[in-house]
């Protein structure tokens, strides 16, 4: 079954198309800047990729471009839309409505619609995609995915946050998590690297891309996750501030005179790596203005490290220890210098990097010592394939389902 995998941003639109059975990717792409006059789309089969600018005034604009080209001229990767089986979308936020992925109706759609109320700029845009989905491709069936799903068994006293409880009752406040589905994935790679049964494992998952999140996942569950309420919390990010004192926020307001809107841009577009070091929220950039001498951005490294380090050490107190630390996106895949001081002094605790294999970038693998207790490793995430497996059981489990009453 060809499965069309999609992720809609708020100005973006991302696809892949997969052969699910021979597991083989078809196509991907991405539509950038849409809405705006310089948009333009990627597109690519195997190595060779094409780029060009072309106006998108908004993501039904940029469906109809993606599905033109998936099917028709020289790049078109099958003859006709009548190939794709399945769609799966993937949803930001599935608020406590979703523990799991979830075949699309019209009560689905309006839950996703409902919750826009907590990730505006992401449901918005999820459900602009299922819309010229079901605009382009009537009847095809198509399947939500949802970042926070994974997260939904936390236990009650992971999710609560010490505010008065009503506010829980009435707002739905509460830890939700995000990159869940990033997190589930590595988790069960990382079982089946180490030979093992995902259930008996006690497994601490970092997500260090632009966005940054750590995961404990114990004997197959998530206990505890960084990001929170929103994707702001946690770890220090690209331009996202993290875990800060709460008073701070406040504070600034009263002091600067700033509306909820100004506080939130500089909490999630003007910290984290960016703001500390002044020279970019791109982590390349920031070490090389480290090494040569700047001392902003040397600090921005040192937080990061550090903070990556406590939540570490708080998932190991969690848990009692673990068995695997794994990492994965732009940072933990490709950045040996961080890497390192991560897990600089972690001797005691018996968590060992092994200096030689940390120096790779990129691929699957092992990076502690041998005599490490821990097994760190690093994987590349596959969110794409997540979904599209989600997407493929759902929708043949369905199949199966109107078969036998068919019958
Ligand atoms: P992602 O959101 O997963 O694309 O990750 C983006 C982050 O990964 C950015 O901060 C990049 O600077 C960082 N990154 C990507 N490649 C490298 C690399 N080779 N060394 C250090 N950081 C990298």
């Amino acid at each position: 079954m060809n499965i069309l995998v999609i992720n809609a941003g708020s100005s973006s639109l991302k696809y892949q198309l997969v052969d699910f059975n021979s597991n083989k990717v078809l196509a991907r792409g991405l539509c950038e800047r849409v809405g705006s006059d310089s948009s333009f789309h990627k597109h690519g089969v195997d190595d060779n990729e094409i780029v060009h600018e072309t106006p998108l005034r908004d993501h039904e604009e940029a469906m109809q471009l993606v599905l033109k080209t998936l099917t028709e001229g020289e790049h078109a990767a099958i003859s006709s839309l009548a190939e794709i089986g399945a769609v799966g979308h993937r949803i930001v936020h599935g608020g406590e409505y979703f523990q799991a992925s979830a075949m699309i109706d019209d009560d689905v759609i309006s839950k996703i619609d409902e919750l826009a109320e907590l990730a505006p700029l992401h449901n918005k845009a999820a459900l602009s995609g299922i819309y010229a989905c079901q605009e382009l491709m009537p009847g095809i069936p198509m399947v939500a995915v949802f970042d926070t799903a994974f997260f939904q068994t936390l236990p009650q006293s992971a999710y609560m946050y010490p505010l008065p409880y009503e506010y829980y009752e009435q707002y739905g406040i509460r830890k939700y998590g995000a990159h869940g589905t990033s997190h589930r994935y590595i988790s069960e790679r990382a079982a089946d690297i180490l030979g093992e049964n995902l259930q008996d494992l006690r497994l601490i998952t970092c997500h260090l891309g632009n966005g940054c999140s750590v995961s404990a996942i114990d004997h197959g569950h998530p206990i505890d996750t960084s990001m929170g309420f929103t994707p702001l919390d946690g770890l220090m990010m690209g331009t996202r501030c993290g875990a800060i004192d709460p008073a701070i926020v406040t504070y600034l307001m009263q002091k600067l005179d700033l509306t909820p809107q100004q506080m939130d841009d500089i909490m999630n577009k003007k910290s984290g790596l960016l703001g500390i070091s002044g020279v970019s929220n791109d982590l390349r950039s920031v070490r090389e203005a480290s090494e040569s001498g700047n001392e902003r951005a040397m600090l921005a490294y040192e937080m990061f490290a550090s903070r990556v380090k406590k939540y570490i050490g708080q998932y190991l107190a969690l848990m009692a220890g673990c068995d695997a630390i794994v990492l994965t996106a732009g940072i933990g895949e490709n950045c040996a210098k961080m890497r390192r001081m991560i897990f600089s002094g972690l001797q005691p605790l018996g968590i060992v990097l092994d200096q030689e294999k940390n120096k790779h970038r990129g691929f699957e693998r092992i990076v502690s010592s041998d005599k490490s207790e821990v097994t760190i490793i690093i994987i590349p995430t596959d969110e794409e394939y997540m979904i599209a497996r989600d997407t493929y059981e759902i929708v043949r489990a369905q199949r199966q389902i109107v078969r036998v009453q068919r019958d």
